[in-house]
C-alpha cells in the first residue's frame, strides 16, 4: 500500500497522526506489541489506553489524551483462520479488509459487503459502525458472530451472539478493551459487475428505485448543480439483472472525486470480477479517495432521503464551497446499540471536504442545521458538531452501553474524552 501502514502516520517529529494528517494524537506513549501476551501486560500496567487500528478516522475517537497510551494492533500476528464447513473466519482485529478478503476468497467464500476502501482494519471499522451501501446490506459489524477482548486487567473476555452483552460489544467505539480477534460469518464467493452512470437529476428522483437497482448503489454529487454527476451500481451476477433507465452509462472508467486518477478505482464498465475487487470503490494498492481531505457523514431514516437531499440543495452553494464530493448510500438497519443505523433502514449522506478545518467547520454546522429535522446520527469516525447531549437522545440503548462499559472497564482504562463526553460521565 502506498500510504503509511498500520498505526496512523508518523509525522517526522516523533508524533503520530491519523491517516489524513488532520489529527495529531496527544498520547504520551505509542506501543506496538508483537504478541497478545505483550499486549495484555501493556494494558494491565496502564491507567489509560486507546487502541489504534489503521488510523482512518477523522476525529479524536482514538486519542487517549496526554496522560494515556496509544496501542497499535499493527504489529500483532495477522491471522485469519477460515472454517469452510462453518463458513466463518476468525480474524485478528488489526488485519485490514484487503488482506482478509483475499484469504477468504481463496477459500471460495465471501463477506456480505465492504466499505468504499479495503485499507481499513476490521476491528477499527466495526468499532465505528463502518458500512458500505445496499438497501439490504447492514453495516460491516452485522457480519460479526463473536468478539474477543483483552480487558483492563489483561484478561480475555469472549462475547458471542447469544450473550446479552453482544449488542454493545461490536460497535463499541474502542471503549471496552482491545479487540484481539473477531469471528465473522461468510457466504459462498460471488461475482460483481460495476457500472457507472452519469447525469442523474435531483428533480423527480425516485430514490427507492435507484437505490434498489443494484446490490450496492452510490450516488455522487459535488452539489454545484442539483443532481448527481455519477451513480455507481454494483450488481451481483448471481442475482437477476436490473435496468438503470434514469441516467447514461459512462463510456470510460471514472473516479468519484473530481481530478483524481481513475486507475485508483476498482474495475468498471460491467466487467465481472470477484466481490472484493468490485464492492470497494478504491483499489488496495492505491491511495483511496483524494488523500487530502476531511470527512463527515450522517445516517438518517431512509424515508427522509429525498426531503433531506432537497434540504441540502437549499444550501448547495455553501456546501459546494468546501466540498470535494458527496456520496449518498443506503444502509440496512443494524442491531448494534451504538450503530448509527441502529433499528432503522438508513440513507447515509457522506461529505468529502477539502483539508481546511477552519473553512469546513462552519459549513458542517450549517449542514447539521438543515439536516436536524431528519434526526441524523453522525458516523463515529468522522467530523461532526452535534453535541453529545443531543446524540444521547438519538440512541435508545446508550444507557445499556454505559452499563456495559462500567462492568467490563470499571476503572475507565479505555475511556477517553470522546467517550466520556458521549456517555455524559
Ligand atoms: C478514505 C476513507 C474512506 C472511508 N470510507 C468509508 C466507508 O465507505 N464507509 C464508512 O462507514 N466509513 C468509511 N471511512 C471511515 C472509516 O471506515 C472509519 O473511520 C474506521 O473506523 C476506520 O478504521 P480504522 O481501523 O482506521 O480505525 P481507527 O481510526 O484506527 O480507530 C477507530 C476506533 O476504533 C478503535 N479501535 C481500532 N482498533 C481497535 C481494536 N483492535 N480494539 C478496540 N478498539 C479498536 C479505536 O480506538 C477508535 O476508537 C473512510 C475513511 C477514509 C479515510
Amino acid at each position: 500500500m502506498t500510504e503509511a501502514a498500520g498505526e496512523g502516520t508518523e509525522d517526522g517529529a516523533g508524533t503520530f497522526t491519523n491517516w489524513a494528517r488532520t489529527v495529531t494524537y496527544t498520547a504520551r506513549e505509542m506501543h506496538r506489541p508483537r504478541t497478545t501476551e505483550e499486549l495484555a501486560a501493556l494494558v494491565a500496567g496502564r491507567a489509560r489506553v486507546r487502541v489504534l487500528g489503521s488510523g482512518h478516522s477523522f476525529n479524536r475517537i482514538a486519542d487517549p489524551g496526554p496522560d494515556g497510551v496509544l496501542l497499535s494492533t499493527a504489529g500483532l500476528p495477522r491471522t485469519a483462520e477460515v472454517d469452510t464447513a462453518a463458513r466463518t473466519v476468525r480474524v485478528a482485529g488489526g488485519v485490514r479488509y484487503a488482506e482478509l478478503a483475499r484469504t477468504v476468497h481463496a477459500h471460495g467464500l465471501a463477506l456480505p459487503n465492504m466499505a468504499s476502501l479495503p485499507h481499513i482494519s476490521v476491528a477499527g471499522s466495526v468499532a465505528t459502525g463502518t458500512h458500505g451501501s445496499g438497501v439490504g446490506n447492514a453495516p460491516l459489524a452485522s457480519a460479526v458472530r463473536e468478539v474477543e477482548l483483552t480487558v483492563a486487567d489483561g484478561s480475555t473476555v469472549t462475547i458471542g451472539r447469544d450473550d446479552e452483552r453482544f449488542g454493545g460489544a461490536v460497535t463499541s467505539l474502542g471503549a471496552l478493551g482491545v479487540v484481539t480477534a473477531l469471528t465473522l460469518g461468510l457466504e459462498p464467493a460471488y461475482e460483481v459487475e460495476q457500472r457507472v452512470y452519469t447525469g442523474l437529476p435531483l428533480a423527480g428522483l425516485d430514490f427507492g428505485a435507484v437505490a434498489a437497482a443494484g446490490y450496492s448503489v452510490s450516488l455522487f454529487t459535488d452539489w454545484r448543480q442539483p443532481g448527481f454527476g455519477q451513480v455507481w451500481v454494483k450488481r451481483r451476477t448471481d442475482r437477476p439483472a436490473t435496468d438503470f433507465p434514469w441516467a447514461v452509462p459512462a463510456a470510460r472508467p471514472l473516479h468519484p472525486v473530481p481530478g483524481m486518477p481513475e486507475r485508483n478505482c476498482t474495475e468498471q464498465l460491467g466487467v465481472p470480477g470477484p466481490w472484493h475487487e468490485r464492492l470497494p470503490h478504491f483499489r488496495a494498492e492505491f491511495t483511496p479517495s483524494s488523500g487530502e481531505e476531511i470527512q463527515s457523514e450522517y445516517l438518517l431514516p431512509r424515508p427522509a432521503a429525498v426531503d433531506a437531499l432537497h434540504a441540502i440543495d437549499g444550501v448547495r452553494e455553501t456546501v459546494a464551497s468546501v466540498l470535494q464530493v458527496c456520496e449518498v448510500r443506503t444502509v440496512a438497519a443494524d442491531a448494534q446499540w451504538l450503530s448509527p443505523a441502529h433499528g432503522r433502514d438508513s440513507v447515509a449522506l457522506h461529505f468529502t471536504w477539502v483539508r481546511d478545518e477552519a473553512a469546513v467547520g462552519p459549513v458542517v454546522r450549517r449542514l447539521e442545521e438543515v439536516l436536524e429535522p431528519f434526526d441524523p446520527r453522525p458516523h463515529w469516525g468522522k467530523v461532526y458538531a452535534v453535541p453529545s447531549v443531543v446524540l444521547r437522545g438519538r440512541y435508545a440503548r446508550l444507557v445499556g452501553f454505559r452499563a456495559l462499559v462500567r462492568s467490563l472497564d470499571p476503572g475507565g482504562t479505555f475511556t477517553n474524552a470522546f467517550v466520556r463526553d458521549l456517555l455524559g460521565d
